[in-house]
């Protein structure tokens, strides 16, 4: 059997496309044009990278980009004081702080001092308590992509095994909850779990989010089922001076001999959630303005 390849890329295009056109409905009809602040602390390489990309994205889709690149020795105070003046700019939409932080700062004050409705990450207290307690929340968008195309992919998820590999606050456990919303018989595993290839090879349904390349073999997986890799792992150069080859938590040509469905590394999870990042901001401004919010962008 050869997996169907679930394409990132294209499904990421068709979420910002939905998202453009509610863009300019909202402008149309109401005259409001969502807006997404990205807060940047610090010269972290990749961080800029993913600032640069979400900028660009929130631009080509019609909303406005509110970008504040701060020094790495920012104070607390400093970033608290910018946050309070987003919470309160009718402007901004969905506030986004990148991580991590330069280590003085403490993460979970920063993020839970974002309003909960502008918390287009889903990371704040309340909207982790929302999303376990299966009411309206800001979902993480990473988890929120996945769940689109296994939807996408499978119709309805009731009763489907789901094993999710990693516990993180981020992927793991958000994801678990989700799944658990759409009425899969859900397993966390992690890094304690015993026998993990057993655990896997009970699953409909594969989330890996380690980070730990390749580690996923395909005589772990079930025959059929569907594998969603989010792990982003780069390899070591094959030859000095040139970049290693990026890579998931699954070995992705012996599970993909083996699945139904799988998800590639580059061009899976990746693109998907920074389209989910676009589609919460223009949730929350619906939600915030309360007009109607696009169907198929929420979980
Ligand atoms: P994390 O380090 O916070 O969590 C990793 C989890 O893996 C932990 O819960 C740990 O218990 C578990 N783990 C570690 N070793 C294990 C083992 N041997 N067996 C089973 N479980 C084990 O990582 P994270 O932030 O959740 O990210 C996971 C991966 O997903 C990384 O590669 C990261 O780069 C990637 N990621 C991708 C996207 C995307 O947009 N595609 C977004 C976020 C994270």
């Amino acid at each position: 059997m050869s997996a169907k390849v679930i394409d990132g890329t294209a499904f990421a295009a068709q979420v910002r496309e939905k998202v453009a056109t509610h863009v300019a409905g909202l402008k149309e009809v109401h005259g409001i044009t969502p807006g997404l602040a990205v807060v940047l602390v610090g010269e972290d390489p990749a961080s800029q990278v993913y600032v640069r990309a979400k900028g660009k994205q929130t631009v080509e889709v019609g909303m406005a980009s509110f970008e504040h690149r701060l020094d790495a020795a920012t104070s607390e105070a400093v970033l608290l004081d910018l946050i309070a003046r987003l919470n309160a700019d009718p402007a901004v939409h969905g506030i986004l702080v990148q991580l991590p932080l330069p280590a003085h700062l403490d993460e979970d004050l920063v993020i839970n001092a974002i309003d909960p409705a502008k918390d287009v990450d889903g990371f704040h207290i309340s909207n982790v308590g929302l999303l376990a307690t299966g009411q309206k929340a800001m979902v993480p968008c990473t988890p929120l992509g996945c769940l689109m195309m296994l939807r996408a992919h499978h119709g309805s998820l009731s009763g489907l095994e789901a094993v999710v590999i990693g516990r993180s606050n981020i992927v793991g456990k958000p994801m678990a909850q989700l799944l658990l919303g759409d009425s899969c018989t859900v397993t966390i595993a992690h890094s304690r779990t015993r026998d993990l290839p057993e655990v896997v090879r009970r699953a409909d349904i594969v989330v890996a989010a380690v980070g730990r390349p390749q580690m996923v073999p395909g005589d772990w997986i079930k025959p059929g089922a569907t594998v969603i890799d989010v792990g982003i792992n780069r390899l070591p150069p094959a030859e000095e001076g040139a970049k290693g080859r990026l890579v998931g938590d699954c070995d992705y040509d012996s599970c993909a001999a083996v699945a139904g469905a799988i998800t590639p590394v580059p061009g899976g999870v990746g693109p998907m959630t920074i389209a989910c990042l676009l589609a919460n901001t223009v949730t929350a401004c619906c939600r915030a303005h309360g007009v109607p919010e696009p169907e198929g962008l929420t979980a």
